[in-house]
């Protein structure tokens, strides 16, 4: 063996925001006051340099984020965006001010579905609901062609999964560690934004879920989880189950109310019981 095969290994950590206030109405008058689900963001890191996944919706989450990366003490090599919501990339501007040798990149397919972000009423809308929270200046990742990068020579594989809890969204696979980060197609005890699907939609979904089990993981990152739950890979189980008892319930319960109340038995110890994931995000 030379040297030049020999690799460090390569380890993650995860970094959870906590749920926060939303100002504004619910979609429906039951479930808690409205807010926003817990988020993740991922370090995956080597022996000097490292990657992030996702990067914060507030200012406030971005700022804490940048600061626990640089505790790694590690060189930011890229920022990985896994879909199109603005709650994984309203931070982005915050993390490239800190780390201005870093790229930001996602697929080409993300970046074009993230073009509504941008847009004035998106971007209000944001503000509205986080009055004050909200970067100034918000940027894009740039669009990245292909469908592996590398990490201290470790392949970190792009999976594209169609849309899940949104259009085009994607997952990173790390070989070498068994690691997905999952992005929103995963949700770890952390009610699921199902709010834009329809049947059709949860079918592509569950296939997706199927194709990350098929890969084996010993690490699952979801997108929202649970603060302080382990990164399991039967969350993937959990979230195909809630998908599936979703189905199942939509057909038999009498009201909008009653499918909340339905899943939320279901479901008893899952965080963010908020009406908006099960009917829509709030519009203003
Ligand atoms: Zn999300």
């Amino acid at each position: 063996m030379t040297d030049s095969v020999r690799l460090s290994k390569l380890s993650v950590n995860v970094f959870t925001a906590p749920g926060k206030a939303m100002v504004g109405e619910r979609p429906k008058p039951f479930g808690e006051a409205l807010g926003f689900d817990p988020i993740t963001s991922t370090l995956i890191f080597g022996e000097n340099d490292a990657v992030l996944v996702d990067a914060m919706t507030t200012v406030a989450e971005a700022e804490a984020l940048a600061a626990w990366i640089a505790l790694h003490n590690r060189n930011l090599e890229t920022i990985y965006i896994t879909h199109a919501h603005f709650d994984h990339f309203y931070g982005l501007s915050i993390l490239l001010d800190r780390f201005p040798d870093a790229r930001a990149i996602a697929t080409p397919e993300t970046l074009k579905a993230m073009r509504m972000s941008f847009t004035p009423p998106v971007e209000r809308l944001a503000r509205r609901l986080f009055p004050g929270q909200v970067a100034t200046k918000l940027v894009a990742p740039e669009p990245y062609e292909h469908d592996t990068f590398t990490l201290e020579g470790h392949e970190l594989r792009i999976i594209k999964q169609g849309r899940t809890d949104s259009p085009d969204s994607t997952s990173l696979y790390v070989p070498s560690i068994g690691l997905i980060v999952a992005g929103d197609v995963v949700y770890n005890q952390c009610r699921m934004y199902v709010g834009e699907t329809t049947p059709e939609s949860r079918k592509n979904w569950i296939a997706d879920l199927d194709g990350l089990a098929a890969l084996n993981p010993s690490i699952v990152v979801a997108g929202h989880k649970k603060p302080g739950v382990p990164d399991s890979p039967e969350a993937i189980q959990e979230t195909k189950r809630y998908l599936e008892d979703f189905d199942r319930t939509q057909k038999v319960a009498s009201s909008d109310q009653d499918l909340f109340d339905r899943m939320t038995a279901l479901y008893p110890d899952w965080v963010a019981n908020q009406s908006w994931l099960m009917f829509g995000f709030p519009s203003g």
